[in-house]
């Protein structure tokens, strides 16, 4: 049996940092990962994904070049193989940094291999014991996979899959329209293939305000990427070397599918029930507004909590057990205001609640929308698409939430995200004197045009 001060399960983006932070302190711990360093989001999520977005605006660019008065004869073509390579170079940079700086910690092991439970102290990995009084999982999420007929008989993709693709399918059939399948979705069209989105609700990224949803699949629309909405899966079978995805509207025949309905937690295999460790009923392990479980001396960070979906979310969860744990500070779940990126192009910066949202929590709704073709600076650049959008307080003033949908809106949406953060009123957000040409000089002009809506969105 090894016996450490606090045991940390999985790599992802809140464990390390906390156990680092311990190990400075001179803590003994041990940092315990299945797979890859650094864990979805440097493997198969964010850093590769956004490297592939950036292959493919290049491409999109490629196309475009004669509108910027620059000549580039004929079609650009793609060599996937390197497009892989790019994508797989950032991952590794990153991984291997990571390996390193762990290295140097004198007081932290990194053991590979499956952790489970033995109890509510002990931990196993490869047969050997470890036991601590404190145990941390941060053991994050994988692709769902639905439970629609046919479908596992077929060679489908994920997300995590996709990355490695290093091949220019056909046309790919992508079931689901919410963020992950819409990245691969333009990528993949600005890549060349034939695209075809498969949603089941009516909008495409449905939890969005609908005249934002409804730009994004205009951006796809104009892409070419064919969109089907209110679609409700039957079966997925192969046809030769087709696929085919048949719904209760019709059939789409493509070369390769990507399922992208969503991620599971990876709570399942962990021995969860011998420690105590209760779980709602998708498998994300209960928290306090402290991460702790209902079993003391136990806490779940990141993916696996249910309570955030993104990198940073998860890296505030190290924050705030950081702070509460080793600072002597009071941080709380509920004190975040959730901020979030869709990494189409041009792409959606978002913060706070949405018009739907404010709506719903029973807030008095002023709104301010902007088309991006009346943004100087998208002009300039010839990206017109999208449009923002401020949510305010009628009654308090306070802003409520945004959506920046256009070119830098995942940049511009800071202003907003930092206001929001220091409780700024509308009244001192205009007053800002903003920087031209740039997206964010638009915020004053959105909050000199709020007004009040009552209709739902
Ligand atoms: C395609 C894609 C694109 C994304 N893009 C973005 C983006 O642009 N921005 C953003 O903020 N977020 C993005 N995300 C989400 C982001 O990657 C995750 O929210 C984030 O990585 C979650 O971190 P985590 O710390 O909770 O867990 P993870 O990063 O998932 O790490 C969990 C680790 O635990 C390990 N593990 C699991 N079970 C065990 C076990 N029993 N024993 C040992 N080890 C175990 C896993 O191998 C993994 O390494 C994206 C996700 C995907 C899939």
């Amino acid at each position: 049996m090894r016996e450490y001060d606090a045991i940390f399960i999985g790599a992802g983006q809140a464990g390390p940092f906390l156990a680092a932070r311990m190990a400075a302190m001179g803590r003994k711990v041990v940092l315990i990962e299945r797979k890859y360093l650094g864990g979805t989001c440097v493997n198969a999520g964010c850093m590769p994904t956004k490297a592939l977005v950036a292959c493919a605006k290049t491409a999109q660019m490629a196309r475009r070049a004669s509108e910027f008065g620059v000549t580039i004869p004929g079609e650009p073509t793609m060599d996937m193989s390197a497009v892989a390579a790019r994508a797989r170079k950032v991952t590794l940079d990153a991984r291997s940094g990571l390996a390193s700086w762990f290295d140097s910690l004198e007081t932290m092991d990194v053991v590979y291999g499956q952790a489970q439970f033995a109890g509510a102290k002990d931990v196993y990995v490869n047969g050997t014991r470890y036991t601590a009084p404190q145990i941390f999982i941060n053991v994050g999420a994988r692709p769902h996979i639905p439970d629609v007929q046919g479908l596992t008989d077929v060679p489908y993709l994920t997300s995590t899959s996709m990355i490695e693709l290093a091949e220019l399918p056909r046309h790919l059939v992508v079931l689901g329209g919410s963020y992950i399948g819409l990245e691969f979705a333009q990528m993949y069209r600005r890549f060349g293939a034939a695209v075809t989105v498969v949603e089941r609700g009516p909008h495409l990224a449905p939890r969005e305000d609908r005249d934002i949803s409804e730009a994004i699949a205009d951006i796809l629309k104009r892409d070419g990427v064919n969109v089907l909405l209110s679609q409700k899966l039957l079966s997925v079978a192969m046809d030769g070397s087709d696929v085919v995805v048949r719904s209760d509207q019709g059939e789409v025949r493509g070369s390769h599918v990507l399922v992208a309905l969503g991620r599971q937690p990876n709570t399942d295999d962990l021995g969860l029930d011998l420690a105590g460790v209760e779980t709602d009923r998708h498998g994300f392990i209960q928290v306090d507004e402290r991460l702790q479980t209902n079993v003391e001396g136990i806490w779940a960070l990141g993916d696996c909590n249910g309570r955030g979906a993104f990198t940073h979310t998860s890296y505030n969860d190290f924050e705030i057990a950081a702070a509460n744990l080793l600072d002597g500070g009071d941080r709380k779940l509920s004190d975040r205001i959730l901020g979030y990126g869709l990494y189409i192009d041009p792409p959606l910066g978002r913060v706070g609640m949405t018009e739907r949202q404010a709506k719903e929590a029973g807030h008095r709704v002023k709104v301010s929308t902007r088309p991006m073709s009346r943004v100087g600076r998208a002009v300039e650049k010839g990206e017109i698409l999208g449009l923002m959008k401020l949510v305010a307080d009628a009654d308090t003033d306070r802003v409520l939430g945004a959506a920046f949908l256009g070119v830098g809106g995942d940049e511009a949406i800071y202003g907003v995200l930092e206001a929001m953060n220091l409780g700024a009123t509308t009244e001192k957000l205009r007053w800002a004197v903003p920087i031209h040409p740039t997206v964010g000089e638009l915020v004053p002009t959105l909050i000199n045009d709020l007004k009040v809506t009552i209709s739902a969105m």
